[in-house]
């Protein structure tokens, strides 16, 4: 069982942001997540191929927006791991997750552990925020701490969330729609002309299938594949279009994202020169249940105006790219200023805290030198019984 003052639930950039900020300023923090590794939204994957040998690929988001100068701070920070674009967008290299690994040195992290139930003690007055996993069937105590963060999707922190606490009634407001994504590997002889610009190829949002194709072989460092000469175009369906077949079989999805491929083929071949042939050499599909937030939940809500939100009584805090929507920032800034935002709330109600206690020490203190003032007091009793 772990024990740590913060424990934050997602290791993604809004959970990793939030533990590095109160890491640096001495508190002791705890970050867990259900994957195997760090990056959440910004996982990305590696496969042996028989036949390509390894092919790396990112299958959240391949590229991002900066407009914050504390983010844009963060990617300078980053080095060589952070690529600007032509576009303005910045790349992590050589996959997404780099800014998470980045994030996470000398963080406590435990991977691969599923919380499946959150309790709070209220009779308890040291680490009263209790979080559970199941192993082998039954429930075990995994962590306590002094506040909980909840660093998640806003569906997933929803069914984690105590039935009679008020987080739940305002989750009705959001939506975070799915998204499937399907990365083919082609054949294309432009393979070694395509440069770092080219990873965000196309965004096609007049198509309701498609909304955006990039190029996951450019990244820098990416090993190439060992065997054959290709390119792996990662393709993003519509949320809407997802949303529609979110039960679908992934050879079904593949299938069709490649019709649509070929369809824009020649939109490809004009912006990046890509020549796709008529059949991929291979493909790798990945449903995101949770991919694109809607909706600022708790601002529309009217509960928290701010990036983030720290419960008042019980210390259950939430932090999460679908807190900055209102404030219109999106997907990867918007969850770093939101981990970012919610430490210096922490950081700052500790210090509240222990003034606050210095404070009741003080007048302890001054209450015992007040007894002798207390006895001026009275003179001062006397003083307004001379009043009378
Ligand atoms: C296909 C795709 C394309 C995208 N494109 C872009 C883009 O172009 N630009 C952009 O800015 N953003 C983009 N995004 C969005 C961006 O990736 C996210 O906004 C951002 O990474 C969200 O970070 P987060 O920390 O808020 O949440 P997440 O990354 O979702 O992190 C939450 C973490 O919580 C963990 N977790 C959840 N429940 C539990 C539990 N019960 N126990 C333990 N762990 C749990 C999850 O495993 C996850 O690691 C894209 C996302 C996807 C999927």
């Amino acid at each position: 069982m772990h024990q740590a003052e913060v424990v934050v639930i997602g290791a993604g950039m809004a959970g990793l942001s939030l533990a590095r900020d109160l890491m640096k300023s001495g508190i002791d923090v705890l970050c867990i997540d259900k994957s195997r590794g760090t990056g959440g939204r910004l996982a990305s994957k590696r496969v042996m191929n028989e036949a390509f040998g390894v092919l790396a690929f990112d299958l959240g988001a391949s590229s991002f927006q900066a407009t914050n100068h504390s983010f844009k701070n963060f990617l300078v920070e980053a080095g060589d791991k952070v690529h600007r674009l032509s576009n303005g967008e910045y790349v992590a290299a050589s996959r997404s997750s780099a800014l998470t690994r980045e994030l996470a040195t000398g963080i406590r992290l435990e991977c691969g552990q599923r919380i499946t139930r959150i309790e709070y003690l209220e009779d308890q007055a040291e680490y009263p925020w209790k979080t559970f996993i199941q192993n082998n069937g039954e429930e075990c105590l995994f962590s306590q701490s002094t506040y909980l963060v909840l660093a998640t999707p806003p569906e997933q922190a929803y069914a984690l969330v105590p039935q009679d606490h008020p987080y739940k009634s305002a989750f009705d407001y959001v939506e975070t729609l799915p998204q499937w994504v399907s990365v083919f590997y082609v054949a294309d002889d432009t393979f070694n002309t395509l440069g770092l610009d080219q990873v965000h190829a196309v965004n096609t949002p007049e198509s309701s299938v498609i909304k955006r194709v990039s190029l996951e072989s450019v990244k820098a460092d990416r090993t190439p594949p060992e065997h054959g000469q290709g390119v792996l175009v990662k393709v993003e369906a519509q949320p809407m279009w997802s949303k529609a077949r979110t039960d679908y079989d992934k050879e079904d999805i593949a299938q069709a994202l490649w019709r649509a491929l070929w369809e824009i083929k020649p939109v490809l071949k004009n912006e990046v020169g890509l020549d796709i042939l008529d059949q991929p050499l291979y493909c790798y599909t990945h449903r995101w249940l949770y991919s694109l937030p809607q909706q600022n939940v708790l601002s529309r809500a009217g509960q928290v105006k701010g990036l983030n939100h720290l419960g008042p009584q019980e210390n259950l805090c939430l932090c999460g790219d679908y807190l900055g929507m209102g404030r219109g920032l999106h997907g990867v800034e918007a969850a770093y200023l939101s981990g970012t935002s919610l430490a210096m709330a922490l950081i700052q109600t500790r210090q509240g805290l222990s003034q606050k206690s210095d404070v009741s020490k003080n007048q302890g203190a001054n209450n015992q030198g007040m007894g002798n003032k207390g006895m001026g007091n009275k003179g001062m009793g006397n003083k307004g019984m001379g009043n009378q």
